[in-house]
């Protein structure tokens, strides 16, 4: 077979994306952009002319597989057709210089708030812009913004390579998308960036300060999603309850949810990554008085003790969080609650430990994630004193997994018998012998698994339909269902 040329065949960008859904939103967006200017995607490297790996910053072990991917990508390069390698992500915005320095192969680099520049990095000539188009819209920031500003919580002046202004860029409803989910499911980012000042993250300084999409480009969004066929709905944003904080509207997430519920053709819509104080009564009832927003909240706690969360720069402490998860389950009957915790964070003592242990057995949360501390160049904790050694974080790790595992089993046991809805989401990735599918209680890529073993009636069910389904079996963390 000859060559393509780009007089008789479009160029075929393959696209690598790494890390969380917000990063997936983005190469989604990039996907779009590339596509609407004529370009091929393709899910294959060894075709792609040109390769782009959407990299992910947030820890040490993410840079790790970013750089790996990276390097992978270089390899095939080396050996095949593509001609262009981009690098794009939030690694570029921590490491743009190095990247391009150590990694030759590396053809251009496109930071988070650049995406638009994926075409010129690509080679590929841009499509006229679409009407109404307008990304780079700059909205009024929070007040919070300015004052962390001022005590450099934005600073990335020591970043080696870093472009000084801040990532600013935010999609909506007119910026091409083209969706990686199944054709049911879709994230929708309302936010981007984040204000708040929790001393081991550098995501501010990565993502810029918070801004929200606006209010009916959210809307119009979902309405588009839906009319294609999209039947679950995703909000997600570094913190989605600060929504519309800096649109001047009070309220906001309730406001978008309560909106999005009358779109008729959704199902199911959920919101991720709560910040614990901005968690409203309002909200509350939002939740549980609109059918198709799932009960289910996901509420990243970082830690339990009060001291702990202080250092962290965050707040709260295991009282406080107490009473409020039992208020989330008093208005919110048959609520799913997930959280992630940082263990070994500096100065952390065993009776801090000891703390969190006893809060994770008190709270009894549905899942739950828990992260090893590590240092981050730029975080504010990298100078705090303290410091633990890796194998004992390890250990403490593995030990509030080891105490989740039983709350989780006990919990998931005591469902069996119980009849919900399922999404179905077809044969398994693990066995041919199952189908896989999601209830409200599972959010799509991080929680656990419901398998099907039993269609009954249902021998002609297809992937991206709900069906009402019972409980048979419960494992740690799996569900194995059989539709009724
Ligand atoms: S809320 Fe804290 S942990 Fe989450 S992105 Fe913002 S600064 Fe990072």
């Amino acid at each position: 077979m000859s060559k393509p040329t780009a007089t008789t065949e479009p160029v075929k960008v393959g696209f690598v994306s790494l890390g969380c859904p917000k990063n997936l939103v983005d190469s989604e967006v990039m996907m779009g952009l590339v596509a609407r200017a004529g370009a091929e995607l393709t899910p294959r490297a060894e075709d792609a002319d040109v390769i782009v790996v959407n990299t992910c910053s947030f820890i040490d072990r993410a840079q790790q597989e970013s750089v790996d991917t990276i390097l992978e990508m270089a390899a095939h390069k080396a050996a095949g057709r593509a001609k262009k390698l981009v690098v794009a992500g939030c690694l570029v915005e921590r490491f743009r210089n190095e990247i391009q320095r150590d990694i030759p192969e590396v053809d251009a680099v496109v930071g988070t708030g650049e995406l638009e520049n994926i075409l010129a990095a690509a080679g590929i000539a841009p499509a006229p812009p679409a009407n109404g188009s307008s990304p780079f819209v700059v909205l009024p920031s929070r007040p919070e913004a300015a004052v962390r500003a001022s005590r450099g919580r934005f600073a990335r002046s020591e970043w080696d390579g870093a472009i000084a202004d801040l990532p600013n860029y935010l999609y909506d409803e007119n910026t091409p998308r083209v969706l990686a989910t199944p054709r049911w499911s879709a994230y929708i980012k309302i936010a981007e960036g984040c204000d708040h000042p929790c001393s081991f993250c550098i995501i501010p300084q990565l993502r810029g300060k918070f801004r929200s999409r606006r209010f009916e480009s959210v809307v119009a969004e979902a309405e588009q999603l839906a009319r294609s066929g999209v039947r679950e709905i995703t909000l997600i944003g570094q913190d989605t309850t600060c929504y519309g904080e800096d649109l001047g509207l009070k309220e906001g997430l309730a406001l978008l949810l309560e909106r999005l519920a009358l779109i008729e053709e959704l199902r199911w819509i959920r919101f991720l990554y709560a910040y614990p104080n901005k968690i409203t009564g309002r909200l509350l009832e939002t939740v549980a008085g609109q059918e198709k927003i799932c009960s289910y909240i996901d509420v990243p706690l970082q830690h339990a003790s009060a001291g702990v969360l202080k250092r962290m720069k965050r707040g709260g402490g295991s009282h406080v969080f107490l009473r409020s998860i039992e208020k989330m389950h008093r208005t919110i009957p048959g609520l799913t609650l997930r959280t992630s915790f940082i263990v070994g964070f500096p100065g952390e003592t065993e009776r801090d430990f000891d703390e969190l242990c006893d809060f994770v057995r008190a709270a009894e949360f549905d899942w739950l994630g828990v992260f090893g501390y590590s240092d981050e160049d730029g975080a504010a904790s990298h100078a705090l004193g303290g410091k633990l050694p890796p194998a004992e974080i390890e250990q403490r790790r593995r030990k509030v997994m080891q105490i989740q595992k039983q709350i989780s089993r006990r919990r998931k046991k005591a469902l069996v018998g119980r009849r919900f809805d399922l999404l179905l989401e077809g044969p398994s990735a693990e066995t041919e012998l199952l189908w896989e599918g999601r209830s409200e209680m599972h959010a799509p890529e991080i929680d656990g698994k419901v398998f099907v073993n039993d269609f009954g009636d249902h021998a002609d069910a297809r992937p991206g339909e709900f069906y009402r389904c019972e409980l048979t079996e419960a494992h740690d963390y799996d569900l194995v269902v059989k539709l009724v």
